[in-house]
């Protein structure tokens, strides 16, 4: 569970062509980045593998299954927000779970997901604590958890620690790599930091204005950069 493949995926709004055609495989377990300068259309392609723009044209395959026209609700998978996105008004417990609510699960079996994901990022603790009540490092993580709970096939993050300090963001980096370790699921995560790019992926897709530069490893991109922008980007000597 957990492969995603792109073909021929295009994107207008309006008149402007924001992606022009993109043929992408992503594998069970990766952990893929997307970088490139801000408004290459790294958002955008994550919005139209999660269903929440619709492609122009193309097709999008997720495990098997053509999932072109689903919405949201039938790709499995989980968009993971900033931690500003949670309600500050409900416990710890109440965001994590607020999916499954909303998804109709007994009682029994939220709580269960929430203990399972909280014993996961270390917050079973604070499970009766609100948002506001916690340091920013851990309202990232109940962010996280939320998605951890709906059991996704994939885990897609858009620049998720921007608004963090940088001491942070570092040890969100390690966080979220040591969460891919643990559940082994694939992971999709957009960032223009070059250096969370070489740091976390398996894979990292270099995309500009909306068209694919070169896919590889950090090291294959490091050592045989395609072109002088991928070179430039993501700082190798060639
Ligand atoms: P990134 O995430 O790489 O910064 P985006 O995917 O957000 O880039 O944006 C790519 C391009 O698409 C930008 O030029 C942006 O202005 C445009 N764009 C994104 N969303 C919309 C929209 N809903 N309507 C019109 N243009 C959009
Ligand atoms: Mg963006």
């Amino acid at each position: 569970m957990g492969s995603i493949t792109l073909e021929q995926v295009c994107k207008s709004f309006g008149e402007v062509e924001v992606i022009p055609g993109v043929d992408l495989q992503i594998e069970d377990g990766e952990f893929v980045v997307f970088v490139g300068p801000s408004g290459c259309g790294k958002s955008t392609l994550l919005r139209l593998i999660a269903g929440l723009e619709d492609v122009t044209s193309g097709r999008i395959v997720i495990d098997g299954q053509d999932v072109t026209v689903a919405p949201p609700s039938r790709r499995k998978l989980a968009m993971v927000f900033q931690s500003y996105a949670l309600y500050p008004h409900m416990s710890v417990r109440k965001n994590i779970a607020f999916p499954l609510k909303m998804a109709g699960l007994s009682a029994d079996e939220q709580e269960r997901r929430v203990q399972h994901a909280a014993g996961i990022l270390n917050l079973t603790d604070y499970l009766d604590r609100r948002p506001g009540q916690l340091s920013g490092g851990q309202r990232q993580r109940v962010a996280i958890g939320r998605a951890i709970v709906r059991e996704p096939s994939a885990f897609l993050f858009d620049e998720p620690l921007s608004n963090l300090d940088a001491a942070l963001r570092v040890n969100m980096r390690v966080e979220i790599s040591e969460l891919h370790k643990k559940l082994a699921t694939t992971m999709i995560y957009v960032t223009h930091d070059q250096v969370e790019a070489m740091t976390m992926a398996d894979k990292i897709v270099v995309l500009r204005a909306g068209r694919i530069e070169q896919v590889g490893s950090p090291l294959e991109l490091y050592r045989r950069p395609a072109n002088r922008f991928v070179a430039g980007f993501i700082g190798s000597p060639n």
